[in-house]
């Protein structure tokens, strides 16, 4: 409200053509609560009315002088200002060509009826500008393009038709869903460069219902134009209905079911940073070794050699999508307690058992561990009737007659508690 004050003082008092646009128009609209990302449009130089913005109310001015705009932070909102542009395609997929426009002009720019209203600011009854019949779209529930060649000029405006129909509860209309597949069968989408996909694809991990956007992106051809693998939403369908997930649970629900191979060309495809190629890389990773962890009676230390080193992230989604109830409960476990797990006894204490310093100490500790996790030891006591053992044993070698395959007394054991 202090924004939204401000700059309706400055719109009379000044006579700035300032004008709330988007988002936050659509929301008001539809009586919905208007989010804390304000967008305005004005006629003249947003960059320096950023700034007398963030002067008056306390906040922080980012400029980006090549598109004449500005983004303030005021108190958790984020406010942003870009001077009314005209934009052209020279070619599909291509970023547009800019230049300073009229309203009209910034309002045919974007992508759909309803996000292309706008308020003035000045006067005392404004009334929301609608050049492209967004208001009816609202009353219609219907995402609608501004003209038969939106998705060619910009194709990530599938994924962001899809997410404001998801998000809304409304309808792609029949002629942007004809005009959608004009564009796919034009093969449009692959001109688009990975970091605007993947911008794209970052909105739609935020949201609510992004297991249901991603699965009618999937259902619309819309994926597989950005990849060809991206085809199977049964990963998706096990999120549909939750909330408050990662953006690694729906990054590693489209890619669970692909080859490694394909996982890494989608890595590539969307230029993924290095956390999120990891997470892709060790969700196929753990889905090619789940059979390892399936099934009743697994050794709790099986399923940490399988788990160790793989990101957490990944095994979190993975115990998410996973088909299998046991597996799930397995993956948990390891995060909430077995990847916790050491023993209780450390380097010095074996070194003054008489382990040997050097590689020893860690094969022994390590071996201590997974008899701690299999519940082969349970105190200290036991631990060190262990060591002394394997001091005994004379083999350092854990797969060699090691205690992974039998207890302190030589006999197996029964199987620790998975
Ligand atoms: P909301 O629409 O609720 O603000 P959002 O914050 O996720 O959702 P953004 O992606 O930030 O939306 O876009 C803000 C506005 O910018 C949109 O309402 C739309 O008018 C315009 N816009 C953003 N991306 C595009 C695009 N690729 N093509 C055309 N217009 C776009």
């Amino acid at each position: 409200m202090a924004v939204f004050n401000s700059l309706r003082r400055r719109a009379s008092r000044e006579g700035l053509a300032v004008y709330l646009v988007g988002g936050p128009v659509r929301d008001a609209v539809l009586d919905f609560p208007v989010a804390n990302d304000l967008d305005f449009v004005l006629i003249g130089d947003a960059p320096a009315l950023a700034a007398d913005l963030a002067e008056e109310l306390g906040g922080e001015v980012t400029v980006h002088t090549r598109f004449g705009t500005a983004t303030v932070q005021i108190e958790g909102g984020r406010v942003d200002i870009v001077t009314a542009r005209k934009e052209v395609y020279p070619f599909p997929g291509s970023l547009p060509q800019v230049s300073a426009g009229t309203l009209e002009d910034d309002l045919a720019r974007r992508d759909f009826s309803i996000n292309s209203m706008a308020l003035p600011l000045s006067g005392d009854s404004p009334e929301v500008i609608d050049p492209h019949g967004g208001l009816q779209d609202l009353e219609r529930r219907s995402v609608t393009t501004l003209h038969p060649g939106s998705f060619t000029d910009d194709p990530t405006r599938m994924l962001r038709a899809v997410r404001y129909e998801q998000r809304l509860g409304f309808q792609i209309g029949e002629t942007a869903l004809s005009e959608m597949k004009q564009t796919l069968a034009g093969g449009h989408a692959g001109a688009v460069s990975g970091d605007r996909w993947r911008q794209e694809f970052q909105k739609i991990f935020v949201e609510d219902r992004a297991a249901e956007m991603l699965l009618r992106a999937i259902e619309l051809g819309a994926l597989a134009a950005v990849h060809p693998a991206l085809t199977d939403g049964q990963g998706l369908t096990k999120l549909a209905g939750e909330t408050g997930l990662a953006p690694s649970d729906y990054l590693a629900a489209l890619v669970v079911s692909l080859s490694a191979a394909d996982g890494d060309g989608i890595s590539r495809r969307l230029n993924l940073p290095a956390d999120w190629a990891r997470v892709v890389r060790d969700t196929m990773a753990l889905k090619e070794s789940e059979s390892e962890i399936s099934g009743p009676s697994v050794m709790t230390s099986k399923v940490c050699s399988v788990l160790d080193g793989l990101d957490p992230d990944a095994i979190a989604a993975s115990a998410r999508i996973s088909q299998d109830p046991l597996v799930a409960e397995r993956l948990h476990r390891y995060l909430d307690e077995w990847r916790l797990v050491s023993p209780d006894l450390n380097g010095d204490d074996l070194l003054s058992m008489g382990v040997p310093p050097g590689s020893k100490i860690g094969e022994v500790l390590r071996e201590l561990n997974s008899a701690k996790l299999d519940g082969l030891v349970g105190n200290e006591d036991e631990e060190r009737a262990l060591v002394h053992q394997i001091i005994s044993r004379g083999s350092w070698s854990p797969g060699d007659g090691g205690l992974l395959n039998g207890g302190t007394d030589g006999r197996p054991r029964e199987p620790g508690n998975t």
